[in-house]
């Protein structure tokens, strides 16, 4: 039997298909999850005028200087202003405008005194009316310090300044921090554009009817989901039975769409091995075993596209199991990369709570379930080995991480733990 090849020799070769970072503009609507490429300075300020922090009334802060309870004092509302206003208006001394919460505020007042600490002759501290038929008496029952419940242009961010450095993921603050600066596109990583392929004579979609022998396709959906959650845009396509030309004829059909191809299945050692037989034909793709369980036939490499571009292709076994653990071990890191984002999920030391054995000379990963206890992690290794239990890898938060040379641990070992969630 050949030498089996180590976990991080084939991390390395799946890592070497992917090309480095490409910086590109975009819609702000298209780049969540996105890193931003260069920094994103603001030309306008936030806020971009004085505006009022609350509905009340714009005053000038010395008119109420000697206002109390006993002794009021009564101002004359003398303009209105909703927000939206966009003419420029001047508060006279001696009265009071009213004003909306974001409405700019008119030229000579110095603070807004909130509607609630107010009384006028159309309710008490309230706005009767949306529409007023009079003009109102203000009357004021406290002095206000000067600049209260005003939000000062630029008090946010000055025009000229990094909104967002290089570097950030682009999540929803973000994106409402670019909106409201007016920025429409927005220099990132480009998105890497994966294409997932199922194969397997056994397959059925979900939704129809099994016949005896045959299952129903999961791995495009997981697959296809592992790579959006990694930051990816991913589109499974209907996969295709064990038949070497019916495969190339979809690659074919594929590979224009995609940065990366993912197939799954046909690459181990049984007698239909689709995957493998086809691309061992074209060549551009190596297939090798991995010392590691679960997930040892893999291979990787490139397909030619109608044009004449190479695209990477990384074919996974079919096992669920198998598929999404080389996922999260090969693929995960290098795509995110590709993307200017940070590789790898949060590894933690956690105590076993249980025995483990795991075969020599093969990097094991476990599903397991984490935890803490006393301030520290503790992680119980769930299900069997064996990589068609998708339900305990559904039920599992965590990898629980073997090395190569390790074939039994004790409860009560401090093992690694790569977090899922
Ligand atoms: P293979 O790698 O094609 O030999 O498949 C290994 C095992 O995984 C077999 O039991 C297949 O039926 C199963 N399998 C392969 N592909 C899929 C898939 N897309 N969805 C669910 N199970 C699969
Ligand atoms: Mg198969």
């Amino acid at each position: 039997m050949p030498a089996l090849r180590s976990v991080e020799d084939h991390q390395q070769a799946v890592a070497a298909l992917f090309a480095p970072p490409e910086a590109v503009k975009v819609a702000v609507a298209d780049a969540l999850g996105l890193v931003a490429a260069v920094d994103v300075r603001t030309r306008v300020s936030l806020p971009g005028f004085d505006n009022s922090a609350m509905d009340g009334y714009a005053v000038l802060a010395a008119d109420l200087a000697d206002a109390t309870g006993d002794h009021p004092i009564v101002l004359p509302m003398a303009a209105d202003i909703p927000a939206g206003r966009t003419d420029r208006l001047t508060l006279e001394p001696g009265s009071v405008h009213r004003i909306m919460t974001g409405a700019p505020l008119p030229d000579g007042a110095d603070a807004v005194v909130p509607v609630e600490l107010t009384a006028s002759d159309s309710g008490e501290g309230r706005f009767a009316t949306a529409r007023l038929l009079a003009t109102p008496e203000i009357r004021f029952t406290a002095p206000i310090p000067v600049g209260k419940n005003i939000r000062a242009a630029g008090s946010d961010i000055v025009a000229g300044e990094v909104a967002i450095r290089a570097g950030t993921r682009l999540r929803a603050p973000q994106l409402g921090l670019l909106a409201a600066i007016g920025v429409t596109m927005v220099d990132v990583w480009r998105r890497q554009r994966v294409v997932v392929l199922s194969t397997g004579s056994e397959l059925v979609t979900p939704g129809q009817s099994l016949r005896h022998g045959q299952i129903y396709e999961s791995n495009s959906p997981m697959l296809a989901a592992a790579a959006t959650e990694a930051g990816a845009s991913a589109q499974s396509v209907h996969f295709v039975p064990d038949d070497v030309d019916g495969f190339l004829a979809r690659i074919a059909e594929i590979a224009g769409d995609a940065d990366l191809i993912i197939t799954s299945g046909g690459v181990s050692a049984g007698a239909f091995e689709v995957v493998k037989d086809a691309l061992t034909a074209t060549g551009g793709v190596e297939f090798v075993k991995v010392a590691m369980q679960p997930g040892m036939p893999q291979g990787c490499g490139h397909v030619i596209d109608p044009s004449g571009r190479a695209v990477p292709i990384i074919t996974l076994p079919g096992n669920p199991v198998s598929s999404l653990v080389s996922f999260e071990v090969f693929i995960r890191p290098p795509l995110r990369k590709a993307m200017g984002l940070a590789p790898n999920r949060e590894e933690v030391h956690a105590r076993l709570l249980d025995p483990i054995n795991s075969p020599d000379g093969k990097r094991q990963f476990l599903r397991g379930v984490l935890g803490q206890s006393l301030g520290g992690w503790i992680v119980e290794p769930i299900g069997p080995p064996s990589s068609h239990h998708l339900r305990y890898l559904a039920g599992a938060n965590t990898l629980i991480d073997i090395a190569a040379d390790v074939t039994s641990l004790p409860d009560g070992w401090i093992v690694r733990a790569m977090r899922l969630d």
